[in-house]
């Protein structure tokens, strides 16, 4: 199902196991010669990839693309890419072996803190959890499930398995599931087969 009225954006490839190294890639070829290619032009490109990754349903997709007036969702985006850049730093320093500075650990800190800050903890049933009670229209509500994902990711036992993809103008992240932890690839049929483009869109461009 196509999401109404929302651009007719380009589906994402995800194929991280994580919606929050998904979110990484989306700055696509970061380590290519002549420049990466960003695939988050708009706020409803963000709200593209959040339906994609199931953070969000369809329904609540459209009544944020509805609520939502362009300058708001302009600063939500650089928002999101702030918190997107400032994963990348750091999980490519721990990838390639250094300790991330300071600066992108007190950034993504902000955005873990800002976003914990907007829910409430309620009593469901038979447990304590956390919802967006009161928040369900915020044009923020991408950035606060954003930055919660790859808070919960990056303080996980999980962050071990992060790797990245061997083709070196790629590096797109994913977690390495495999049984014998061998994944070198984020996808076969991208960077696995190198003499195929990543995709068609990058055809046409090129
Ligand atoms: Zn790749």
């Amino acid at each position: 199902m196509v999401i109404s009225k929302v651009d007719p954006s380009p589906a994402f490839q995800l194929v991280a196991e994580h919606p929050a190294l998904d979110f990484i890639n989306t700055l696509d070829w970061r380590f290519r010669e002549s420049g990466p290619e960003e695939l988050l032009q708009s706020y409803d490109h963000l709200l593209r990839f959040i339906e994609q990754s199931k953070m969000l349903t369809i329904k609540h997709i459209q009544l944020l693309h509805r609520n939502t007036r362009k300058s708001a969702g302009g600063r939500v985006l650089a928002a999101c890419i702030e918190l997107r850049e400032a994963m990348a730093d750091v999980s490519y320093a721990w990838l390639d072996g250094r300790s991330p500075s300071a600066a992108p650990l007190r950034t993504l800190e902000r955005h873990f803190k800002a976003a914990r800050l907007q829910q409430r903890l309620s009593w469901k049933g038979s447990q304590l959890e956390w919802s967006w009670s009161g928040k369900e229209a915020d044009a923020e509500l991408p950035l606060w499930l954003l930055s919660l994902a790859t808070s919960d990711l990056m303080v996980s036992e999980a962050v071990h398995r992060v790797r990245a993809c061997d083709n070196e103008e790629c590096r797109w992240l994913f977690l390495d599931t495999s049984k014998n932890h061998t994944r070198r690839w984020c996808d076969m049929k991208i960077c696995g087969n190198r003499m195929k483009a990543r995709r068609f869109k990058a055809h046409k461009k090129s």
